[in-house]
């Protein structure tokens, strides 16, 4: 479960994210739905700890993520997937974080396998596409086997295939009682993802409804 009150974000005089409250319940997939610009990444930052609140808290599962012990097996992560650095192969990157987090390194390999990346384990992470990075982001937010996890954007680069097994694995994730948040600029991408969708424009909430009831509105 992830808990929003009162989240506020400003760069300079601006707000990014503007006193959002919001509860992001476990089992289900929560779609984060909003344009280009309108706060989602830096409202997934605050969650993980990674940018601190102008004002508001978060907490994960009760806790404040930034003062979390678990790392990486408590909360895990897909952002900014084009932005992994190249030199190392996948499995090369998997081991640094999984060492970095506690987390058996026969874990790595797993989660090479989950994310459909086994193949190109040994790849250097320079020649990837950018569906392979999303493969290798979703990979290593599994990496801790985490209740909670955040996926900025996961669809893109994704050919159909990929969206395919993507949608099914966040499925069964949250079928698996964990916390699922998925942010995407397209309501097409959210339907037949998400259950239910928070969505937001200029750091604002605009509705926190089941999708169904979302697309009803027309
Ligand atoms: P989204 O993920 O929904 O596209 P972002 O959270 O990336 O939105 O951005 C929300 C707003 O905050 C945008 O206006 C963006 O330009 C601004 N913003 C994001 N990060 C920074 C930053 N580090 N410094 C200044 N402005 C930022
Ligand atoms: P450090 O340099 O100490 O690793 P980071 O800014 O990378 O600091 O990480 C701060 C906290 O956020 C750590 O607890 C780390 O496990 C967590 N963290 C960093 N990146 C991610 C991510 N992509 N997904 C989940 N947790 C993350």
């Amino acid at each position: 479960m992830i808990e929003l009150t009162n989240l506020t974000k400003a760069y300079g005089g601006k707000l990014a994210v503007d006193d959002l409250s919001v509860t992001v319940r476990p089992g289900r997939v929560t779609g984060f739905l909003g344009p280009n610009g309108a706060g989602k990444s830096t409202t997934l930052r605050m969650i993980l700890g990674l940018n601190a609140p102008s004002a508001g808290t978060v907490t994960v599962d009760g806790v404040p993520f930034a003062t979390h012990p678990r790392g990486l097996r408590h909360a895990g992560a897909l952002l900014d997937a084009g932005d992994v650095q190249g030199g190392r192969t996948a499995r090369g990157h998997l081991r640094v974080l999984a060492a970095s987090n506690r987390i058996p390194r026969d874990r790595v390999e797993e989660v090479l396998d989950l994310a459909g990346i086994g193949a190109a384990a040994g790849r250097r992470i320079s020649g990837f596409s950018l569906g392979m990075r999303q493969r290798l982001g979703i990979a290593a937010a599994l990496l801790g086997d985490p209740p909670v996890l955040l996926f900025d954007e996961p669809f893109n680069g994704l050919d159909p295939e990929g969206v395919l097994w993507v949608r099914e694995l966040f499925k069964s994730l949250a079928a698996e009682g964990r916390t699922v948040f998925v942010s995407s600029h397209l309501m097409s991408e959210m339907e037949n993802t998400a259950e239910h969708l928070v969505v937001i424009g200029r750091g604002r909430l605009i509705a926190d409804e089941s999708l169904a009831a979302f697309a009803g509105r027309g």
